[in-house]
C-alpha cells in the first residue's frame, strides 16, 4: 500500500483511539493515565498527518513543531504509563524541557545533514522512546497485581519490537539514504508493522483499563470496605476453592469477638468504634499467614481458617492473636489515654470438607460463646467442651 495511505489510516485511527481515551477518562478517578493516552494519541496522529505536507523543508519551524509534537506524543504514552501503574507521570517542565532540547537538536542536525539528519534523529529518538516504554511496561508488570500482567507484558512485546523496528530504519537511513524511507522491502514491513503496533497498543491499553476495573470490581465485592479484610462473599468463595482441590487440607476455624465492643461506641462514639475495629482487624490480620485467611463476618466477628494446622498450632495461633490485640494502644481523638480492648475466641475441630463447614462454624462459635461466659480475653476449644458437639 501507498505509504502516504497507511499513514492517514494510521493517524486517524490514533486521533479516534485519543479520543476514545479522553471520553473513558471522564468517567475514571483521576491519575489513570487515560489523559496522557489522549493526549498522546491525538498528538501523534495529528502531527503525522501535517508532516505529509513538509516532507521538503527540513529546517522550517513547521517541521520541528511536527518531529517535536511526535516525540512529545510518546513521551506522554510513557507518562501515562508511569502513572497507570501508580508512580508519578513527571513533572510538565521536564516535559517541556526535553521537547525542547529534541526540538534544537532537530534544527542542528537538520542544517548539518539535511533531511537524512533529520529522519535519523526522529527515529533514533522515537526507537528509544518505545523502548522506554517496553521498560516502563516490564517495570509496571513487576509491581502490578497478577491479573495486569498479561496486558502489560503484550505492551512489552509489542513496544519492544517497535522499538527495534525504528531504530534498525534509522540506521537503515543513515547508511541507505532518503529513499529507502518509503520504497522497499523494508518500509512496507516497517509500515506494516506500525500499523499492526498501533491497533494492538490501542487495544492494548484499553485491556488494561478493563482488567484493573475488573479487579476492583472482585475486590469491592469480596472485601470489607472498612477493615480491607475479606466479606462474607470473599470467605464463602474462597471456601469453596480451597475445598474444590482434590488435595484440600483440612480448617480448624477461630472466631473471634471483640469483647464489651458496644461499650466503646457507647464512650466514644461509633466513628472512633469504626477505628478500633480497623486496628483489631490489622492485628489479627498481622498474624495471619499467607497460606492461612481471615474475614470480617459480622460487625465486631472475625474467621480466622487455620489451614492444615493440629491442635497445637490452632491453639499457639488464637493465643497469639489474643495477645496482639490485648496489646493495642488504640488512640482516640476525644480520649486522653490510649484505648484498650480484648477479644475472645472460640476453636472448631478440624474441617475436612465442604460439607462439614457449617458444623465447623457452629462449634467454634459454641466455643467463642462458651470463652464469653467464662469471662471473656481468653480462648476455648470445642474439644475442651466435652459435649457430644455431632
Ligand atoms: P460481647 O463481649 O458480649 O461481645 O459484647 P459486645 O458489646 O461486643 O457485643 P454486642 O453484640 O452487644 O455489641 C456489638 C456492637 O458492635 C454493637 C454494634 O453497634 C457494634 N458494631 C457492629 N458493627 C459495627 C461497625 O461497623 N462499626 C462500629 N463502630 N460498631 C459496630
Ligand atoms: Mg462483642
Ligand atoms: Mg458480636
Amino acid at each position: 500500500m501507498d505509504p502516504s495511505t497507511v499513514i492517514i489510516i494510521l493517524a486517524t485511527h490514533l486521533i479516534c483511539s485519543g479520543g476514545l481515551y479522553y471520553l473513558i477518562s471522564r468517567d475514571m478517578p483521576p491519575r489513570s493515565g487515560l489523559v496522557h493516552w489522549a493526549a498522546g494519541g491525538v498528538i501523534f496522529g495529528v502531527a503525522y498527518i501535517a508532516r505529509l505536507s513538509i516532507e521538503r523543508r527540513v529546517a522550517a519551524p513547521w517541521t520541528v513543531a511536527m518531529d517535536s509534537a511526535m516525540v512529545l506524543a510518546v513521551l506522554l504514552f510513557v507518562a501515562g504509563l508511569r502513572q497507570f501503574s501508580g508512580r508519578s507521570a513527571g513533572r510538565w517542565p521536564v516535559l517541556v524541557g526535553a521537547v525542547s532540547v529534541y526540538a534544537a537538536a532537530h534544527l542542528a542536525v537538520a542544517l548539518q545533514w539535511g533531511g537524512i539528519g533529520r529522519h535519523v534523529l526522529l527515529n533514533g529518538t522515537l526507537g528509544l522512546l518505545y523502548l522506554a516504554l517496553a521498560a516502563e511496561g516490564l517495570r509496571a508488570r513487576s509491581l502490578q497485581p497478577g491479573r495486569l500482567r498479561s496486558p502489560l507484558l503484550v505492551l512489552t512485546a509489542l513496544m519492544g519490537l517497535l522499538s527495534l523496528f525504528t531504530l534498525a530504519r534509522a540506521a537503515h537511513v543513515a547508511w541507505q539514504g532518503l529513499d529507502v524511507l518509503y520504497a522497499g522491502l523494508f518500509a512496507q514491513v516497517f509500515y506494516g508493522y506500525a500499523s499492526l503496533a498501533a491497533v494492538m497498543l490501542a487495544l492494548n491499553l484499553i485491556w488494561l483499563v478493563f482488567v484493573r476495573l475488573n479487579s476492583q470490581l472482585i475486590e469491592l465485592a469480596s472485601r470489607d470496605a472498612l477493615t480491607r479484610l475479606l466479606n462474607r462473599n470473599g470467605l464463602d468463595e474462597l471456601v469453596m476453592r480451597h475445598f474444590a482441590a482434590r488435595d484440600a487440607r483440612p480448617i480448624t476455624l477461630l472466631q473471634i469477638d471483640i469483647d464489651h465492643f458496644k461499650r466503646i461506641n457507647d464512650s466514644h462514639g461509633h466513628a472512633s468504634g469504626d477505628r478500633v475495629l480497623r486496628e483489631v482487624a490489622n492485628a489479627l490480620a498481622a498474624h495471619v499467614r499467607a497460606s492461612d485467611f481471615i474475614a470480617r463476618v459480622g460487625g465486631e466477628e472475625f474467621l480466622v481458617g487455620c489451614v492444615a494446622a493440629d491442635d497445637g498450632v490452632s491453639r499457639a495461633l488464637a493465643e497469639r492473636l489474643l495477645a496482639s490485640v490485648r496489646k493495642l494502644d488504640v488512640r482516640l481523638p476525644d480520649a486522653k489515654l490510649p484505648v484498650h480492648c480484648t477479644v475472645s475466641i472460640g476453636i472448631s475441630r478440624r474441617c475436612g470438607d465442604l460439607t462439614a463447614w457449617e458444623r465447623c462454624w457452629a462449634e467454634a462459635d459454641r466455643a467463642l460463646y462458651a470463652a464469653k461466659a467464662a469471662g471473656r480475653d481468653r480462648v476455648v476449644s470445642v474439644n475442651s467442651l466435652g459435649v457430644d458437639l455431632r
